[in-house]
Protein backbone atom coordinates (compact mmCIF):
# COMPACT_ATOMS: atom_id res chain seq x y z
CA UNK A 1 0.00 0.00 0.00
CA UNK A 2 1.31 3.27 -1.10
CA UNK A 3 1.58 5.74 2.09
CA UNK A 4 2.56 9.04 0.39
CA UNK A 5 0.83 12.34 0.99
CA UNK A 6 -0.94 12.39 -1.99
CA UNK A 7 -2.19 9.09 -1.39
CA UNK A 8 -3.65 9.80 1.69
CA UNK A 9 -5.02 13.13 0.39
CA UNK A 10 -6.45 11.50 -2.43
CA UNK A 11 -8.10 8.62 0.10
CA UNK A 12 -9.82 11.48 1.93
CA UNK A 13 -10.98 13.34 -1.17
CA UNK A 14 -12.96 9.84 -2.01
CA UNK A 15 -14.27 9.51 1.82
CA UNK A 16 -13.32 6.09 1.54
CA UNK A 17 -13.98 4.49 5.61
CA UNK A 18 -11.20 2.27 6.99
CA UNK A 19 -13.33 0.51 9.53
CA UNK A 20 -17.00 0.14 11.18
CA UNK A 21 -14.62 1.74 14.69
CA UNK A 22 -13.68 5.30 14.80
CA UNK A 23 -10.23 4.98 14.52
CA UNK A 24 -8.77 6.35 18.34
CA UNK A 25 -5.90 5.77 20.08
CA UNK A 26 -5.95 3.55 23.55
CA UNK A 27 -4.72 6.61 25.59
CA UNK A 28 -7.24 8.67 23.93
CA UNK A 29 -9.20 10.27 27.52
CA UNK A 30 -5.72 10.63 29.35
CA UNK A 31 -6.51 13.98 29.91
CA UNK A 32 -9.61 15.53 30.61
CA UNK A 33 -11.60 18.00 28.47
CA UNK A 34 -10.26 21.16 29.95
CA UNK A 35 -6.71 19.87 29.25
CA UNK A 36 -7.43 19.42 26.04
CA UNK A 37 -9.64 22.49 25.83
CA UNK A 38 -6.66 24.15 26.92
CA UNK A 39 -4.44 22.65 23.79
CA UNK A 40 -6.56 22.67 21.22
CA UNK A 41 -7.19 26.39 22.00
CA UNK A 42 -3.23 27.26 21.39
CA UNK A 43 -3.51 24.72 18.16
CA UNK A 44 -6.12 27.24 16.74
CA UNK A 45 -4.35 30.08 18.15
CA UNK A 46 -1.80 28.74 15.90
CA UNK A 47 -3.81 28.08 12.67
CA UNK A 48 -4.80 31.90 13.08
CA UNK A 49 -1.61 33.37 13.51
CA UNK A 50 -0.08 31.40 10.78
CA UNK A 51 -2.79 32.58 8.63
CA UNK A 52 -1.66 36.24 9.13
CA UNK A 53 -4.94 36.67 11.66
CA UNK A 54 -4.35 39.70 14.53
CA UNK A 55 -5.88 37.69 17.60
CA UNK A 56 -5.73 40.62 19.17
CA UNK A 57 -8.76 42.11 17.44
CA UNK A 58 -12.14 42.09 19.13
CA UNK A 59 -14.07 40.08 16.90
CA UNK A 60 -11.14 37.06 16.74
CA UNK A 61 -9.83 37.25 20.60
CA UNK A 62 -12.36 34.64 21.97
CA UNK A 63 -11.86 32.19 18.60
CA UNK A 64 -9.57 30.05 19.66
CA UNK A 65 -11.53 28.94 23.05
CA UNK A 66 -14.49 28.92 21.09
CA UNK A 67 -13.36 26.27 18.50
CA UNK A 68 -11.66 24.37 21.29
CA UNK A 69 -14.77 24.06 23.66
CA UNK A 70 -17.29 23.63 20.38
CA UNK A 71 -14.48 20.36 19.26
CA UNK A 72 -13.99 18.99 22.49
CA UNK A 73 -17.73 19.58 24.03
CA UNK A 74 -20.28 19.89 21.51
CA UNK A 75 -19.16 18.51 17.66
CA UNK A 76 -16.56 15.72 19.07
CA UNK A 77 -18.64 14.93 22.30
CA UNK A 78 -19.93 11.82 20.72
CA UNK A 79 -15.62 10.17 20.94
CA UNK A 80 -16.19 9.73 24.64
CA UNK A 81 -18.01 6.56 25.15
CA UNK A 82 -19.13 8.16 28.78
CA UNK A 83 -21.66 10.24 26.50
CA UNK A 84 -23.19 7.19 24.95
CA UNK A 85 -27.00 7.34 25.80
CA UNK A 86 -28.18 5.11 28.35
CA UNK A 87 -29.34 1.89 26.72
CA UNK A 88 -32.89 1.51 28.88
CA UNK A 89 -35.48 -0.75 27.15
CA UNK A 90 -39.16 -1.80 27.52
CA UNK A 91 -40.52 -5.06 27.19
CA UNK A 92 -43.19 -4.84 24.44
CA UNK A 93 -45.95 -5.22 26.34
CA UNK A 94 -48.44 -4.38 23.08
CA UNK A 95 -47.12 -7.29 21.47
CA UNK A 96 -46.23 -5.02 18.31
CA UNK A 97 -44.76 -6.83 15.97
CA UNK A 98 -44.29 -4.89 13.45
CA UNK A 99 -42.17 -2.62 11.83
CA UNK A 100 -41.08 0.69 14.03
CA UNK A 101 -39.89 3.22 12.28
CA UNK A 102 -38.38 6.77 13.06
CA UNK A 103 -37.94 8.85 10.41
CA UNK A 104 -36.44 12.18 9.31
CA UNK A 105 -33.93 12.32 12.21
CA UNK A 106 -31.66 15.51 12.37
CA UNK A 107 -28.08 13.99 11.33
CA UNK A 108 -24.90 16.91 11.91
CA UNK A 109 -22.18 15.88 11.46
CA UNK A 110 -18.59 16.63 10.50
CA UNK A 111 -16.30 14.89 7.26
CA UNK A 112 -13.24 13.37 9.38
CA UNK A 113 -11.60 14.18 5.81
CA UNK A 114 -11.81 17.59 5.81
CA UNK A 115 -13.46 18.58 9.51
CA UNK A 116 -16.20 19.96 7.14
CA UNK A 117 -20.28 19.45 8.42
CA UNK A 118 -21.92 17.01 6.62
CA UNK A 119 -25.99 18.06 7.49
CA UNK A 120 -28.95 15.65 6.40
CA UNK A 121 -31.46 13.35 8.07
CA UNK A 122 -31.48 9.56 9.17
CA UNK A 123 -34.33 7.00 8.86
CA UNK A 124 -34.28 4.04 11.38
CA UNK A 125 -36.00 1.24 11.86
CA UNK A 126 -36.58 -2.16 13.54
CA UNK A 127 -38.66 -4.84 14.25
CA UNK A 128 -39.08 -5.63 18.08
CA UNK A 129 -38.42 -9.24 19.12
CA UNK A 130 -39.83 -8.48 22.27
CA UNK A 131 -37.77 -5.35 23.66
CA UNK A 132 -38.73 -1.88 22.72
CA UNK A 133 -36.60 1.21 23.55
CA UNK A 134 -37.72 5.22 23.91
CA UNK A 135 -38.45 6.79 20.89
CA UNK A 136 -36.04 9.86 21.38
CA UNK A 137 -33.59 6.62 22.11
CA UNK A 138 -33.21 6.57 18.53
CA UNK A 139 -32.89 10.26 18.11
CA UNK A 140 -29.81 10.13 20.42
CA UNK A 141 -27.93 7.23 19.28
CA UNK A 142 -27.85 8.93 16.02
CA UNK A 143 -26.83 12.06 17.31
CA UNK A 144 -24.35 10.65 19.58
CA UNK A 145 -22.10 8.78 16.54
CA UNK A 146 -23.11 11.93 14.78
CA UNK A 147 -20.67 14.08 17.08
CA UNK A 148 -17.86 12.59 15.69
CA UNK A 149 -15.31 13.58 12.90
CA UNK A 150 -17.18 10.59 10.62
CA UNK A 151 -17.48 9.17 7.50
CA UNK A 152 -21.16 8.68 6.48
CA UNK A 153 -20.72 4.70 6.02
CA UNK A 154 -19.45 4.26 9.25
CA UNK A 155 -21.47 6.16 10.70
CA UNK A 156 -24.24 4.38 9.38
CA UNK A 157 -23.08 1.45 10.59
CA UNK A 158 -22.60 2.58 14.46
CA UNK A 159 -26.00 3.55 14.33
CA UNK A 160 -27.03 0.09 13.05
CA UNK A 161 -24.88 -1.83 15.35
CA UNK A 162 -25.49 -0.34 18.00
CA UNK A 163 -29.45 -0.59 18.41
CA UNK A 164 -29.01 -4.32 17.53
CA UNK A 165 -27.06 -4.62 20.63
CA UNK A 166 -29.88 -2.88 22.68
CA UNK A 167 -32.50 -4.11 21.13
CA UNK A 168 -30.87 -8.13 21.04
CA UNK A 169 -31.96 -8.13 17.68
CA UNK A 170 -30.54 -8.48 13.93
CA UNK A 171 -33.24 -6.95 12.62
CA UNK A 172 -32.36 -3.08 12.25
CA UNK A 173 -31.68 -0.71 9.36
CA UNK A 174 -30.92 2.37 8.72
CA UNK A 175 -30.64 4.92 5.82
CA UNK A 176 -29.00 8.54 5.62
CA UNK A 177 -29.39 11.55 2.92
CA UNK A 178 -27.00 13.84 3.75
CA UNK A 179 -24.81 16.41 2.02
CA UNK A 180 -21.49 17.34 2.84
CA UNK A 181 -20.07 20.37 2.68
CA UNK A 182 -16.78 19.26 1.50
CA UNK A 183 -18.64 18.51 -1.61
CA UNK A 184 -21.13 21.02 -1.90
CA UNK A 185 -18.86 23.82 -0.51
CA UNK A 186 -15.31 23.18 -2.12
CA UNK A 187 -13.60 21.03 -4.73
CA UNK A 188 -15.76 19.62 -7.15
CA UNK A 189 -18.20 22.51 -5.80
CA UNK A 190 -21.68 20.04 -6.48
CA UNK A 191 -24.19 21.74 -4.40
CA UNK A 192 -27.62 19.93 -5.41
CA UNK A 193 -25.85 16.28 -5.12
CA UNK A 194 -26.27 14.19 -1.36
CA UNK A 195 -25.16 10.99 -0.15
CA UNK A 196 -27.41 8.12 0.13
CA UNK A 197 -25.96 5.40 2.72
CA UNK A 198 -27.48 2.00 3.80
CA UNK A 199 -27.34 -0.28 5.95
CA UNK A 200 -29.63 -3.36 6.40
CA UNK A 201 -29.10 -5.96 9.54
CA UNK A 202 -31.56 -9.51 9.63
CA UNK A 203 -35.16 -9.55 8.12
CA UNK A 204 -34.24 -5.96 6.22
CA UNK A 205 -31.85 -8.13 4.16
CA UNK A 206 -35.42 -9.32 2.34
CA UNK A 207 -36.32 -7.28 -0.68
CA UNK A 208 -40.21 -7.19 0.72
CA UNK A 209 -39.63 -6.18 4.39
CA UNK A 210 -36.61 -3.74 3.11
CA UNK A 211 -39.44 -2.23 0.48
CA UNK A 212 -41.73 -1.80 3.52
CA UNK A 213 -39.48 0.02 4.97
CA UNK A 214 -38.20 2.57 1.92
CA UNK A 215 -41.81 2.89 1.71
CA UNK A 216 -42.21 4.59 5.07
CA UNK A 217 -39.35 6.27 4.50
CA UNK A 218 -41.35 7.93 1.36
CA UNK A 219 -44.54 8.88 3.30
CA UNK A 220 -45.15 13.10 3.42
CA UNK A 221 -45.67 13.27 6.93
CA UNK A 222 -48.42 16.16 7.66
CA UNK A 223 -48.57 18.01 11.01
ZN1 LIG B 1 -14.84 15.55 3.23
Amino acid sequence: MIQNEDFQDELGNDHIATSAQTPMRSDAFAISDEEKIELIKKDVENILNTLGLDLTDDSLKGTPNRVAKMFVKEIFGGLNPNKKPSSSTFDNKYKYGEMLVEKNIVVYSTCEHHLLPIVGRAHVAYISNGTVVGLSKMNRIVDYYAKRPQVQERLNIQIVQELQKVLGTEDVACVIDAKHLCVNSRGIRDIESSTVTAEFGGKFKEDKVRREFLDYIKLDTQF
